[in-house]
């Protein structure tokens, strides 16, 4: 290995949506680079047209943008380098690296079946044949011509030494009939020339490494590092599929986790420093090698998830937070009215410690955005008898009187209340709470008085007492 400044990519094909594995990838890659003080770049493989569209480009660009996971160059379109591919198999003709092979695809049947009864992999006969001993405007395919014998060895970084015989790989295609670079070609190609030192994706692509160190070796470039990670398994140990729940980056937002949980988690998804369960990026960064991913599959734990997401719950700004917020009220068209976001914000703070999502702490600031009078639930009509009504007109005026509506003067107000009536605060605290909820879940009295506001707290006391008992 030469000390080139290290450089990784990910390289996602735009399929639509962005699947967590990919998500997890990019992070490794992001965190390797970041760790050796490299580049972290993004290439998109749209070679497959039809699949290919804006939208399914932009995807994975939100994706990226939502992890916080920030290319260091523009990303580079592979299917715009199609002439460059090409030209690299010119090069490899010329270097002998290469041939044209012109069988028709009826030879190509009978060789297919020949070398399955023999037990072999398909060889083409024009791999030793000279130029010229075909018709002129015959298609051909352009194989790789590889060794035939010997191993080829992908000392891989998390799977270890993972050696493959030669004579079980064929001369792999090139580029098609129609002049169309492969897959295979492509992505070496590619990776040669954006500088990539170090690769690192899913270990679907392991046996790629082997045909795609041929390449390299074809054309006499440095081969990569190579990183194959193990697959992200759901929680009963199988393969992450639709019925584990969400699969896609985009889910994950939408069931409220915010990012910098994510990168937590997935940090720790075939990764991990000790016993550490919450670690900042810095400390990530710092500590992470991708000799230290594990080899075996790493399964989704929607505990572990959801205690880090409350987590940072509890430690994000509240604007933040008030931001993300109002977004979920939209999205499910909760009417929202001005100075909403303001009461939001100030009352994120006070109910988010149980919050194991933004969807619950969207849920639990809608009692303090109802709009008055409320509609008092039947348990709360029950509790306001005459005595206690005449007890909350009476902390009504209390309250009015406070000159801080702050949780701490708030709940010495509403003790030094219930202290002058001689009475425990249950004779009506739940009826005060029924009153400024109207039966919605809230944190307790004082943090909803400031929730709400003075104005909003003392109004909805006047309606519920001016209601007909
Ligand atoms: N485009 C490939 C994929 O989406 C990744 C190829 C690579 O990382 O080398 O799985």
């Amino acid at each position: 290995m030469s000390d080139r400044p290290v450089v990784t990519r990910i390289a996602p094909s735009p399929t639509g949506s962005m699947h967590i594995g990919t998500a997890r990838t990019a992070l490794f890659n992001w965190l390797y680079a970041k760790h050796t003080g490299g580049k972290f770049l993004l290439r998109i493989e749209d070679t497959d047209r039809e699949r290919s569209t804006d939208a399914a480009v932009q995807v994975i660009f939100d994706g990226l943008d939502w992890l916080g996971l920030k290319p260091d160059a523009e990303p580079v379109f592979q299917f715009a380098r199609a002439d460059r591919h090409r030209a690299v198999v010119e090069e490899m003709l010329a270097r002998g690296g290469a041939y044209r092979c012109y069988m028709t695809p009826d030879e190509l049947e009978i060789e297919r079946e020949a070398a399955r009864a023999e037990g072999r992999v398909i060889r083409s006969p024009w791999r030793d044949r000279g130029a010229g001993n075909y018709d002129e405007g015959q298609p051909y395919v352009v194989r790789l011509k590889s060794p035939l014998e010997g191993e080829t060895v992908i000392a891989d970084q998390v799977k270890g030494q993972v050696t493959f015989q030669n004579k079980t790989l064929d001369d792999l295609i090139l580029l098609r009939s129609d002049g169309s670079p492969t897959y295979n070609l492509a992505v070496v190609v590619d990776d040669h020339d954006m500088g990539i030192t170090h690769v690192i994706r899913g270990d679907d692509h392991l046996n790629n490494a082997a045909r795609q160190t041929l390449i390299y070796q074809a054309m006499d470039w440095e081969v990569p590092v190579w990183a194959h990670l193990p697959l992200i398994h759901g929680p009963d140990g199988t393969k992450l599929s639709k019925r584990h729940g969400a699969q896609a980056v985009s889910e994950f937002d939408d069931m409220g986790y915010l990012p910098e949980a994510m990168r937590n988690y997935l940090a720790k998804l075939g990764w991990g420093h000790g016993d550490d369960e919450i670690f900042s990026d810095a400390q990530a960064i710092s500590w992470f090698d991708v000799k230290d991913v594990v080899g075996a599959p790493a399964r989704l734990d929607w505990d572990k998830l959801n205690h880090l997401n409350n987590h940072y719950i509890r430690q994000a700004e509240p604007a933040r937070l008030a931001k993300l917020v109002v977004g979920v009220h939209k999205s499910r068209d909760f009417p929202l009215h001005d100075g909403d976001d303001v009461i939001i914000e100030r009352t994120v703070p006070l109910v988010r410690d149980g919050a194991k999502t933004m969807l619950e702490l969207a849920d639990a600031t809608v009692f303090a955005l109802k709009r008055r009078p409320l509609e008092l639930p039947e348990k709360a009509k029950g509790l306001l008898t005459d005595e206690t009504r005449g007890r909350l007109l009476r902390l009504r005026a209390h309250l009015d009187g406070q000159a801080t509506w702050e949780v701490p003067t708030l709940e010495a107000a509403l003790r030094g209340f219930a202290e002058a009536e001689g009475v425990g605060m249950g004779k009506f605290g739940p009826a005060l709470r029924g009153v400024l909820s109207g039966g919605s879940p809230a944190p307790d009295l004082a943090g909803a008085l400031v929730s709400l506001g003075k104005p909003e707290s003392l109004g909805r006391l006047d309606d519920a007492l001016s209601q007909p008992a």
